[in-house]
């Protein structure tokens, strides 16, 4: 099946775009089982099957295509396909004779990518009898598509939200409770995990994966709940690659190929799903396409991360993958990208990066805002912080372009809006925004760590 049979450009795929069709030499990411399988209250551990049969084969599936349910596919009718754009004001903007053309993903109910996985996710778990979903939530915007996808299925929704994007952004929050959802602040004290750290820090920022395993945990502990995964995990991407399916025939349609596709990455779901069906067109028809994903130097896991054996979350409660990471006891700094601050990679991509099918760039907070408040000036859409980091390196791209006089066409991930983000854009407008200058100690301390050099002191 070619793409075009797949997809015109003009209407939703009908199946999603399952990479390992196309990676023979992947092995199996899984699995070492989890150091601490979570226990109960009597302290005796235990194991609870977590994934619906259906959604587990898809993520070990060898199928190229996976058709996307009845059910999803009318629920993506609310906003889907999603535009397919040429930021002509930009590019006239930056002077180059590069093509940009963005994937507008902030145009869904939650504004971002995070529905595409959520909705299907919450059908699955549906399906298999599950009356809530709990799971941990960055900047908010997984939890605001967790909570939209509980309430589609009439489920019941717990988010647990890292505790510095809970303080800068009530809006998230205020969006989540009026979805229905219970949003609780972590690290909190109603886990094992989440007590044991506040134990440890009062203060502690918490991160992605601190909530991730509250959000295990506050699952084991009750009957009738999972915990959903927003990213990382194999299903997910492929969830995502509707994103891709659509992008490969409205570019076609406009007669284009990227030379370049660029995403930000936070675990890796919303690069997965731009990219992963360029990946496979670029190989049928033997060009080769770049695809870069963009960082925070702040959570830097690809650029400075080790390809170890790792945690998905702060307290090992889950299977270990082998991925790049940057430990995953790593707590990265309080930026405004909260949804990239995650410590590693998904093991697909990561296993695609140390095979040189991909590559990284690292960006610091305040040069992302300046990309993302020129983009916004040109074409008038406000992006994500998260996405700001893709623009900041088409900007890049788009000054080398002008360097060599080439129309490289290149494609990026407009994965989210940031009318939730003006606040740190407001700050970056005052000249208040941190910089990464003081990050550097915290990233050093972790490739010591994971090195087994003892940590610096002061
Ligand atoms: C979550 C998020 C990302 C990155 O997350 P992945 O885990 O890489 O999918 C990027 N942009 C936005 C707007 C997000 O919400």
């Amino acid at each position: 099946m070619t793409a075009e049979e797949l997809y015109t450009g003009l209407e939703i795929p009908t199946a999603w775009y399952n990479i390992l069709a196309d990676l023979p030499d992947y092995v199996p990411h899984e699995r070492r089982p989890p150091a601490d399988p979570g226990s109960t209250a009597d302290g005796s551990a235990r194991l609870v099957p977590q994934l619906p049969l259906t959604m587990y084969r898809q993520s070990v599936s060898r199928d190229r295509f996976i058709p996307i349910p009845d059910e999803v596919l009318a629920y993506y009718e609310r906003w889907r396909p999603t535009p397919l754009l040429r930021a002509r004001a930009f590019e006239a903007h930056l002077d180059t004779p590069a093509h940009i053309y963005y994937k507008n993903e902030s145009v869904s109910p939650s504004g971002s990518h995070k529905l595409n996985s959520a909705i299907a996710q919450a059908y699955y778990y549906h399906r298999a009898g599950i009356q809530e979903l709990a799971t941990g939530t960055g900047a908010g915007q997984w939890g605001t598509a967790l909570a939209m996808a509980c309430r589609a299925f009439g489920m019941d929704c717990t988010v647990f939200m890292v505790r510095c994007s809970y303080d800068q952004k009530p809006q998230r929050r205020a969006m989540m409770e009026v979805l229905g959802a219970r949003v609780v602040p972590s690290p909190s004290p109603l886990t094992r995990s989440g007590r044991a750290i506040l134990a440890d820090d009062p203060d502690s920022p918490g991160s992605l994966s601190i909530a991730g395993s509250e959000g295990i945990q506050y699952a084991w502990e009750g009957s009738g709940r999972r915990y959903a995964a927003g990213s990382a995990e194999n299903h997910v991407l492929l969830h995502q690659t509707v994103i891709g399916q659509e992008a490969v025939g409205q570019m076609r349609r406009l007669g284009e190929f990227p030379d370049v596709v660029v995403a930000a990455i936070g675990a890796g779901s919303n690069f997965a799903g731009l990219a992963f069906p360029f990946y496979r067109e670029s190989l049928a028809e033997g060009r080769d396409t770049e695809l870069v994903a963009v960082e925070p130097k702040a959570c830097p896991k690809l650029t400075q991360g080790k390809y170890i054996w790792d945690h998905h979350d702060a307290t090992g409660s889950m299977p270990m993958s082998k991925m790049y990471s940057l430990g995953h006891t790593f707590v990265p700094p309080a930026i405004h990208a909260g949804g990239l601050r995650y410590h590693g990679a998904a093991p697909i991509v990561s296993w695609m990066y140390d095979q040189k099918l991909l590559s990284a760039v690292a960006y610091g907070q305040r040069e992302v805002f300046e990309a993302g408040l020129t983009f916004a000036r040109a074409e008038h859409i406000i992006p994500a912080p998260e996405s700001a980091h893709a623009i900041r390196c088409v900007i890049d791209k788009a000054a080398e372009a002008r360097r060599t006089g080439r129309e490289t066409v290149i494609l990026f991930s407009l994965s989210g809006h940031g009318l939730m983000d003006l606040g740190a854009y407001q700050q970056y407008m005052d000249g208040s925004l941190p910089d990464d200058s003081e990050f550097d100690d915290l990233v050093t301390d972790s490739a010591d760590r994971l090195a087994g050099r003892p940590a610096r002191l002061g």
